[in-house]
């Protein structure tokens, strides 16, 4: 059988673009189609300029600590109208880039929303129609409202890129990583911010300490932070909204933000009419090598809902490039993946939280909690931790936690010694770098928990 394309792709994120551009450069005959803009979730309306709106976001700080330091400085007012069509302009440069990408591969790109008619078949909306011998599905995932009445008076984490203007006040839900890395963002922008998060304490599933932390330096920083609240009611009120709180308390809100969860994009796909097997979330079941039911087709990225990060829907392309076009296949190692929250501070991370770990097996916890120099200088409140979870049978680092600005490049580069399996002992016989904050991983000498 003969087919228009050895791959087609549907959805021109991180993971789809990685995949096209590798098979073509390897010789396949590869198509790509995207209904939104190119780059996806990542480059347009995730990482990438939520993370120029951090850095937007620590001036007024740097400022006060500048005076600190002797200078006579002072922030001013932001601009936000300046800031966002500066921002908008390094996306649209970014999504060139994208383009230009894959038209140099030599990928055929289509402007149109794609739908999965049979195993080898894909409907374009315009009507067009190709075959593939292997059709790959990277989708991305969508934001998702909770359900519940006016919950469309909210915005979500991808209008938050286009508001006209910044809001004085906003009302923030959730408590994961968009809800609490955008709580922090606009209250260093100068909006009015309080968070409702429905559950004991903000960032579930992360190291129990490291949320602690986090969440009070939050509220340090003048974040309205309120714990095992959640919204009862809206009402539409004097250009805003009036929020009724499962405690019962009453405020109004310029803005409301439902930073709830995402959802895999496979509605209307025509997945399942395909034989693909979808889970409880939308999610497409796939096996280690991201195969679906259907042999013909892939799938990669956040539509998986395996771990929803850029950096794996990459990997999980590169897997399926070689697995598919390789001749060899290779699963996607899920283990030991370091992330990192933009929150202020921020959270680096990986392995496992000393809660998980204990669950597991006994274990060592060192960890030590400071008030870094430059901060402490200036004088504000602001504490760093830095934290090892290490196996008492084999001392290896089973995780490593660290909040303190610039965790996120930390963790990247302790990622790797822990993913090569090093113990305590070999963190210790390691020389400290000083005077930093990240010598503390490597001059930690007595545990202060065992179990
Ligand atoms: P998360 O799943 O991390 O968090 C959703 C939050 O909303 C949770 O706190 C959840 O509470 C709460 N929630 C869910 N439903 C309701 C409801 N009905 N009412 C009130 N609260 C609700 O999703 P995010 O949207 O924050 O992020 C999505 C994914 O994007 C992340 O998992 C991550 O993989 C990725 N991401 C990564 C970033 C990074 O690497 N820095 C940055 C941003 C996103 P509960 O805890 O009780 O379930």
């Amino acid at each position: 059988m003969t087919f228009d394309y050895d791959l087609f792709v549907i959805g021109g994120g991180s993971g789809g673009v990685r995949a096209a551009r590798v098979a073509a450069g390897g010789g396949a005959s590869v198509a790509l189609a995207e209904s939104s803009r190119y780059g996806g979730t990542c480059v347009i309306r995730g990482c990438v300029p939520k993370k120029l709106m951090v850095y937007a976001s620590e001036f007024p700080t740097e400022m006060r600590d500048a005076q600190s330091y002797g200078w006579t400085v002072h922030a001013g007012g932001f601009n936000w109208p300046r800031f966002r069509t500066a921002l908008h302009a390094e996306l649209d440069r970014l999504e060139g880039v994208y383009r230009g990408l894959l038209k140099g591969s030599g990928v055929a790109t289509y402007d149109a929303r794609a739908t999965v008619a049979d195993a080898h078949t894909v409907l374009l909306d315009g009507g067009q129609s190709f075959t593939a011998r292997h059709i790959l599905i990277a989708t991305g995932g969508v934001p998702v409202r909770p359900d519940l009445d006016g919950a469309g008076h909210g915005i979500v984490s991808d209008d938050i890129f286009l508001m006209d203007t910044l809001p004085r006040s906003i009302l923030v839900v959730g408590g994961g990583y968009i809800a609490c890395e955008f709580s922090c963002i606009l209250n260093g922008l100068g909006v009015d911010v309080t968070q409702y998060y429905r559950g004991a304490q903000i960032l579930r599933g992360f190291d129990g300490e490291a949320r602690g932390l986090v969440s009070e330096q939050m509220i340090d920083h003048g974040i309205d932070l309120h714990l095992g609240t959640n919204i009862l009611d809206i009402r539409p009120e004097r250009g805003g909204y009036a929020v009724t709180s499962t405690k019962g308390t009453e405020k109004w809100f310029q803005t409301i933000f439902f930073a709830t969860g995402r959802n895999p994009n496979t509605a209307g796909l025509g997945l399942e009419q395909a034989g693909v097997r979808l889970g409880r979330y939308g999610q497409v079941e796939v096996n280690e090598y991201s195969q679906t039911a259907v042999p013909s087709i892939y799938a990669i990225g956040d539509v998986t809902d395996r771990i929803n990060l850029t950096p794996v829907a990459i990997r999980e392309a590169m897997a399926f490039v070689e697995t598919v076009f390789g001749g060899n296949p290779t699963p996607v190692d899920h283990n030991l993946i370091p992330t990192a929250i933009f929150t202020q501070p921020e959270v680096g991370t990986v392995g496992l939280s000393e809660e998980d770990a204990r669950a597991i097996e006994p274990i060592d916890v060192y960890c030590t909690s400071f008030k870094p120099m430059k901060e402490a200088f200036a004088k504000r409140s602001d504490r760093v931790l830095m934290k090892l979870v290490v196996s008492q049978a084999t001392r290896r680092v089973l995780g490593c936690h660290i909040v303190a600005p610039g965790a996120a490049e930390m963790i990247q580069m302790v990622g790797i010694a822990v993913k090569m399996g090093a113990t305590k002992e070999d963190f210790d016989r390691v020389c400290a770098v000083h005077p930093t904050m990240a010598e503390e991983l490597v001059t930690m000498k007595a545990p202060i928990r065992k179990s």
